[in-house]
């Protein structure tokens, strides 16, 4: 178990779990274990310092989803509506049944339409006693801003990504993660990019793509001047975005030839500032905006 989920385990066993979690990266699979071991945690009759014992009638129930105090709630169709959570708002404000905490775990949190989103928010401004909400997502960018800054944010990295994060140390989780996504999932990628600064990276690659959607000559010659391992990063990161946008269809694929013809000029020592305006220009010509 990682240290994060350690520390929430613990902050469960000594009742001062935050109101509002929300879970996200990782596997669904594994937040809803999660989410399961901490509702154990918080209405076990006979915890051990372990953990919830796991064989008391809630412990039991809980497993088995049958635990009237802990509600799961997850999308009847492709999206999580206003009625399903004005029916699960109704659930969450009655009294608590037998448990010490009611516990409510929505499944695929970013599927939450904007009206059912801003229905969660009102539970989640004044939150009845005891009540803990834990929201599941795949991407946390998926949830309303206002949500997100009222949760305490639990990343679940998958097994890939935590071998990866083992082997670098001490470093900002959230960064990390955010290096791993924008890698498209490459080790070394994500560590080139963490070791040069996320922000950085993502800044100058959101001007370099203001510059391109306006045909804006100036906003180009701001993002220089740049090195060489500086346009080489830039450009793969670009490439992972762009092939990403290509299976949405937002991009076009010319996009990732001119992407990857400018890569393999920038490898035979070519001036980094001449490949990027060369670059810029195809994709003026092509009228093409590189999209997220
Ligand atoms: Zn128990």
């Amino acid at each position: 178990m990682n240290l994060q989920l350690a520390l929430l385990e613990k902050a469960a066993r000594e009742g001062r779990l935050a109101h509002l979690l929300l879970f996200h990266g990782g596997s669904a699979l594994h937040q809803r274990e999660v989410a399961l071991r901490l509702a154990q945690i918080l209405n076990c009759d006979l915890p051990t310092p372990e953990g919830p014992c796991l064989s008391c009638s809630a412990c039991r129930k809980i497993f088995s989803g049958n635990h009237p105090d802990v509600l799961w709630l997850k999308p009847l169709k492709t999206t999580l509506g206003i009625e399903q959570v004005l029916a699960w708002q109704e659930k969450v404000s009655l009294r608590h049944y037998e448990g010490n905490y009611k516990i409510s775990v929505i499944e695929h949190a970013d599927a939450l339409t904007l009206p059912a989103a801003n229905a969660l928010l009102k539970i989640i401004e004044e939150p009845p006693e005891r009540t803990v909400i834990i929201l599941c997502a795949e991407n946390a960018e998926g949830i309303l801003p206002t949500i997100q800054s009222r949760a305490q944010l639990v990343y679940f990295p998958d097994l890939s990504e935590e071998t990866w994060l083992e082997r670098l140390g001490e470093v900002d989780r959230q960064e990390a993660a955010q290096a791993f996504s924008l890698s498209g999932r490459n080790q070394n990628l994500a560590t080139a990019i963490l070791e040069h600064g996320v922000s950085l990276l993502q800044e100058w690659i959101r001007k370099f793509r203001i510059a391109v959607e306006e045909e804006d000559f100036l906003k180009l010659f701001s993002l220089f001047p740049i090195d060489k391992n500086q346009a080489v990063l830039y450009l793969q990161v670009m490439a992972v975005k762009a092939q990403d946008g290509i299976q949405k269809g937002t991009v076009h694929p010319f996009e990732l030839l001119a992407i990857g013809k400018a890569s393999d000029v920038l490898r035979q020592q070519v001036n980094p500032r001449l490949v990027i305006e060369v670059l810029a220009l195809e994709l003026f010509q092509q009228g093409g905006a590189l999209c997220d």
